[in-house]
């Protein structure tokens, strides 16, 4: 397997689209383990209230556990609730437990309410000794105020695009939420990556979504493209990334690409800016 550049600092990265089923959850998931494998030090947030991606890397997320719930609303250290996945060592997750739904209402009245997400991880990244090299936050299908706490606490947003009709609806919303974030709360934030998901190739459909895709973001899309796969999803019913569960299928081969692309272009870009 091929050794990846690791990135200068933390690249913390929000995985964004409000709409549901477009692959965010199996997307942090994958790309994460597929950065792990390959010698990262990777952190999965899991920020939506029905714990998906904990579960797909084998972390417990019980109602009676602590989780990011008690992170977001009560001010506890994101130390106190890191788990190591099941995954891999290199990789570890912070639950999301179903409390997390109520969490969407009771932050509107709190004190910093959009930057509670972003105080508790910079924090955490600053005590330890060597910090993550990618932080990946699983955002729930909505523009809420905990997407726009991972949109403030994250430097880059990776939208998952489904190739399927309607892919590219309430793209324009997306966008400018993103930059209205951007002007008023996270000037760091940039668009940086764009991922096709479950793509078939034997559609013309697809095809033509991916195209267009590509025309409207030429430089944030992601050559390699993720295609429909039995495997992708079977995988999180055993607590498992695609990447452990069968490696040599055409979605663990696809993700890994994609992790690579990830990790490559950024240290093009350092490169170009040295
Ligand atoms: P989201 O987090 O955006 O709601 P998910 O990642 O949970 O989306 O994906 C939605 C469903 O599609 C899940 O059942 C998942 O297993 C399945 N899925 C995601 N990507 C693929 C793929 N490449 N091939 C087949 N099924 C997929
Ligand atoms: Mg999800």
């Amino acid at each position: 397997e091929a050794v990846l550049p690791l990135p200068a600092s933390t690249r913390i990265f929000t995985i964004s689209n409000q709409k549901g089923g477009v692959g965010k959850t199996t997307s942090a998931v994958n790309l994460a383990a597929a950065l792990a494998r390959t010698g990262a030090r990777v952190l999965v947030i899991d920020l939506d209230p029905q714990g998906n991606a904990s579960t797909a890397l084998g972390v417990e997320h019980r109602s009676d556990q602590q989780s990011v719930y008690e992170v977001l609303v009560g001010d506890l250290p994101i130390a106190e609730v890191v788990h190591r996945s099941t995954e891999h060592e290199n990789l570890d997750c912070v639950p999301a437990t179903i409390h997390l739904a109520g969490a969407e209402i009771e932050l509107v009245s709190l004190v910093a309410r959009e930057q509670r997400l972003r105080r508790a991880l910079d924090a955490h990244l600053a005590q330890m000794e060597s910090p993550y090299d990618y932080v990946f936050i699983d955002c729930p299908p909505s523009l809420g105020l905990l997407t726009i706490n991972a949109f403030v606490a994250a430097r880059e947003v990776l939208i998952p695009i489904q190739c399927e009709y309607y892919a590219l609806e309430g793209l324009s919303q997306l966008l400018s939420n993103i930059e209205l974030i951007e002007r008023h709360l996270n000037p760091d934030l940039r668009l940086s990556t764009i991922l096709l998901t479950m793509y078939d190739s034997r559609t013309n459909l697809a095809q033509q979504v991916a195209q267009e895709v590509r025309d409207h973001f030429p430089t944030q899309t992601l050559e390699t493209i993720i295609p429909r796969s039995v495997r992708v999803s079977e995988a999180p019913s055993y607590g498992q990334s695609v990447i452990t569960y069968d490696f040599t299928s055409s979605g663990s081969l696809s993700y890994r690409e994609a992790a690579a692309e990830i990790a490559w272009r950024a240290a093009s870009e350092q490169k170009e800016s040295d």
